[in-house]
């Protein structure tokens, strides 16, 4: 029996897939190369805009004859868009079998056999926390160990930004004990793991469920302290939660890398204030200059909006000025899609569309100028990489992750992938660097 599973979104969503994909290989079910070999098929979705929505119910409508012309097949909806709008789907599209919400991911295997035995349509979407959940995933990483991992650590959002359907789809914060993630970065780093991305909808919030209120940053030291592990990188962060003590790790702790992802959302307080994010622009700056006081190599990237309800071309253009003072590395920019059940949807001042994508256009011209400039500043610079693999743009060539997230080109020989590798940026691009080989360094 064969699976395949097609996923929408976010790195945890990345995570989830990689749990159910070892779930399934630990009972018998092996991957297919394609859908058409598939016995089971799972999309798992994304609700956070309307586009990867829409893809997932096109995608639905092409498997309908998949499904019809296989009486033994199964067809499950997880993720956020099941958790969101599951007995929905199952209206819009009969022929799904299985809906599965975002705490359910390790059931894949038992639901899917019990639909082989006729019971169908199954629905699971309650939203506690269940450890069961988190001890498959450690399993599921574990199994699939490569030189750089995600760990999930804390699931859920409590926060309520007023255009975010998280918080109702992946339920409240939910820390793990860090004992069992030291244990499954130890048995990552055991087989060949050596950079770990720590993740979490809300990473900073780690802990503060916890009966012994760790912190973040606390968190960060301890992990620190794992032999063998060479880089540690965590994403994404609240800038309402960017303590002293996460700056001075990430200052302080050698494994810790040197960038951060700090969504800002908008650039003036109103519209931060109406997006429910709980921080002023100034508190922004002040968090962005401690940041590069203290961490002079820092990069910083952040998720940019437009298109908030309300939003005019004044707000818009204060908006891009503030980005033009900051000058992130790099952004997700995007217009802003109403998620229904959220506050923000039900408001009259919707920015119309095509003032929406106008605004996109405008704000991803000038984003991509500062981040081509920002990377041309470096050009000249000595910098680590961990290599990891040869090259998609450009023949014989390796590519590495610098400290600071960016991708590095060089010429060097595959011996090189899964070591420390110090080059010298030579040339800047929009997607990162080409970069000539200086000194290998650390090996496994
Ligand atoms: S912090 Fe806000 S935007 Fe991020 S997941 Fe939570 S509610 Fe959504």
């Amino acid at each position: 029996m064969k699976y395949a599973i097609v996923t929408y979104g976010c790195q945890m969503n990345s995570a989830d897939s990689g749990l159910m994909a070892a779930v399934l290989d630990g009972s018998g079910w092996r991957p297919a190369e394609s859908r058409d070999e598939a016995d089971l098929i799972v999309l798992n979705t994304c609700s956070v805009r309307e586009r990867p929505e829409h893809k997932a119910y096109s995608l639905l409508g092409e498997l309908r004859e998949w499904r019809r012309s296989r009486s033994a097949a199964v067809l499950a909806v997880s993720g956020c868009m099941a958790q969101r709008a599951g007995e929905h789907i199952l209206a819009r599209a009969p022929h799904v079998d299985i809906i599965i919400g975002t705490r359910h991911f390790h059931r894949i295997a038992e639901l899917a056999a019990r639909v082989s035995r006729g019971e169908r349509p199954l629905v699971e979407l309650g939203t506690d926390d269940d450890p069961s959940d988190w001890r498959c995933g450690a399993a599921a990483a574990v199994a699939a160990a490569r030189l750089r991992a995600f760990v999930p650590v804390i699931r859920g959002c409590s926060n309520f930004c007023s255009y975010c359907i998280v918080p109702r789809v992946r339920g409240s914060e939910a820390s793990r004990a860090a004992h069992d993630i030291e244990r499954e970065i130890e048995s990552l780093v055991s087989r060949g793991t050596r950079e770990v991305t720590v993740l979490g909808q809300n990473v900073l919030a780690y802990g503060r469920d916890l009966p012994e209120g760790l912190t973040f940053a606390q968190l960060l030291e301890r992990l620190e302290g794992i032999d063998g592990l060479w880089r540690i990188r965590f994403t994404t962060c609240h800038p309402r939660d960017v303590s002293d003590g996460v700056v001075r790790a990430i200052a302080g702790l050698s494994k810790v890398c040197e960038h951060i992802h700090l969504p800002i959302q908008a650039g003036t307080d109103r519209l931060l204030e109406e997006m429910n994010r709980g921080y002023t622009t100034e508190h922004y700056l002040d968090v962005v200059t401690q940041l590069r006081s203290r961490v002079p190599a820092i990069a910083i990237s952040t998720d940019m909006m437009v298109g908030f309800p309300g939003e005019t071309e004044e707000d818009f253009c204060r908006s891009l000025r503030l980005y033009e003072r900051i000058r992130f590395d790099s952004a997700f920019t995007f217009a802003y899609s109403p998620r229904p059940g959220t506050a923000a949807a039900g408001r009259p001042d919707q920015v119309p569309r095509q003032t929406r994508l106008a605004r996109l256009s405008r704000l991803i011209e000038l984003q991509n100028q500062i981040a081509i400039e920002v990377n041309q500043r470096r050009v000249g610079e000595e910098v680590e990489l961990l290599v990891d693999g040869t090259a998609h743009r450009g023949r014989g060539l390796l590519s590495g992750r610098t400290r600071t997230n960016k991708q590095t080109l060089f010429a060097g020989d595959t011996h090189l992938i899964g070591t420390l590798a110090n080059v010298r940026l030579v040339k800047a691009h929009l997607w990162g660097f080409m970069g000539e080989l200086l000194v290998q360094g650390q090996t496994l």
